[in-house]
C-alpha cells in the first residue's frame, strides 16, 4: 500500500496513523532502526490489519480532499457512494424512456436506439427540426450535448427533441420492430378501447389524422366499428397526431390480422314503441 517513493499526503496519513498503534506492532518495532522504521511500518500495515482498516487509511486521504464538504468519515464514504448509486440510476433511465413515461405520452413506444443511430432513417428530419443535431443528441443521451449551451436555448431544445421524437416514432411504428413494439402495448390495451357500445369494449389503435407535424392530436381508431375516436384521457388528446402518423393501424392490421375482431359489427336501431323508424322518417 504505502511506497518508499509515496507522496506527501501519503506520508501524513502514515504520520497520521502513528499516534495510535497496534500494541502488538509498537512492540516489534521498538529494536529496529529509524531509517527502517517507515518500511517496517508499511509492511506491517499492509500484512496485518485487516482489509477494512487498510481501505480506511485510503479513506483517510480522500476525506483530506473531501473535508470541506464532508464533515465526518462516515458521512464521506457515504457521499461517495450515493454519487456513483446517482449516476448508475442516470444511466439506468434513459432520455427515451422517461419520455414515453410521461403523463400522456402512453401511446409510443420506446424506438431503439440502433434505429435512431441510423441516419437514413432520420433523412429529411433534419430540415423540420431547429436544434436538430442537439435535440438527436438529448434524445440518445449524448455527453456532446452539455456543451455551449445557455438556458435559453436549453428551453428550446427541449421542445425539438420531444418533435424529433415524435417524428422518428412515427417512422419507427410501420417497421417490423416497431410494429412487434406496438403490438405488446396492443395486447394490453394501453391504446384505451372503444367508447361505442355495440363494440363491447374492443381495444382500438393510435392514429393521426395527418403526417404534418401540428395538424392535429391523435385519435384512437377502432378495428371493429372502423370509426376514429378522441382518446378518453385528456392528456393523450395533447399529442400530436403526426407522431403516430395515418398508416400506422393499417398496416398493423394488415401485419397482425388476428387482431382484427371476428365478431360481426352490431349497429345501433332506433325505435319507436319498438317499431323501427321509416328512412324517411329521420
Ligand atoms: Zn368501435
Amino acid at each position: 500500500m504505502l511506497k518508499t517513493g509515496s507522496t506527501p499526503r501519503d506520508r501524513a496519513v502514515r504520520s497520521n496513523a502513528n499516534p495510535n498503534p497496534n500494541p502488538s506492532t509498537g512492540s516489534a518495532i521498538e529494536p529496529i532502526p529509524k531509517t527502517s522504521l517507515m518500511v517496517a511500518l508499511s509492511n506491517a500495515g499492509s500484512k496485518r490489519q485487516p482489509e477494512g482498516a487498510s481501505s480506511s487509511m485510503q479513506l483517510t486521504s480522500k476525506e483530506t480532499k473531501l473535508k470541506n464538504s464532508k464533515p465526518t468519515p462516515e458521512l464521506s464514504e457515504t457521499g461517495i457512494e450515493e454519487t456513483d448509486l446517482s449516476t448508475s440510476d442516470e444511466d439506468a433511465s434513459s432520455w427515451i424512456s422517461w419520455f414515453c413515461g410521461l403523463r400522456g405520452n402512453e401511446f409510443l413506444c420506446e424506438v431503439d436506439e440502433d434505429y435512431i443511430q441510423d441516419d437514413f432513417n432520420l433523412c429529411g428530419l433534419q430540415a423540420q427540426i431547429s436544434y436538430y443535431d442537439n435535440a438527436l443528441d438529448m434524445i440518445l443521451d449524448n455527453d456532446s450535448f452539455s456543451g455551449d449551451i445557455d438556458g435559453e436555448e436549453n428551453s428550446e431544445i427541449e421542445p425539438a427533441a420531444e418533435l424529433l421524437y415524435g417524428l422518428i416514432h412515427a417512422r419507427y411504428v410501420v417497421t417490423t420492430r416497431g410494429l412487434n413494439a406496438m403490438h405488446e402495448k396492443y395486447k394490453k390495451a394501453d391504446f384505451g378501447r372503444c367508447p361505442r357500445v355495440f363494440c363491447g369494449g374492443q381495444p382500438c389503435l393510435p392514429v393521426g389524422i395527418s403526417d404534418i407535424a401540428h395538424s392535429g392530436s391523435v385519435r384512437i381508431y377502432c378495428p371493429k366499428c372502423d370509426d376514429v375516436y378522441f382518446p378518453r384521457c385528456k392528456y393523450q388528446s395533447d399529442m400530436d397526431g403526426a407522431y403516430i402518423g395515418t398508416t400506422f393501424p393499417h398496416l398493423y392490421l394488415m401485419t397482425y390480422p388476428s387482431a382484427k375482431s371476428a365478431m360481426t359489427v352490431q349497429h345501433y336501431v332506433p325505435k319507436v314503441y319498438g317499431f323501427k323508424l321509416h328512412k324517411g322518417s329521420k
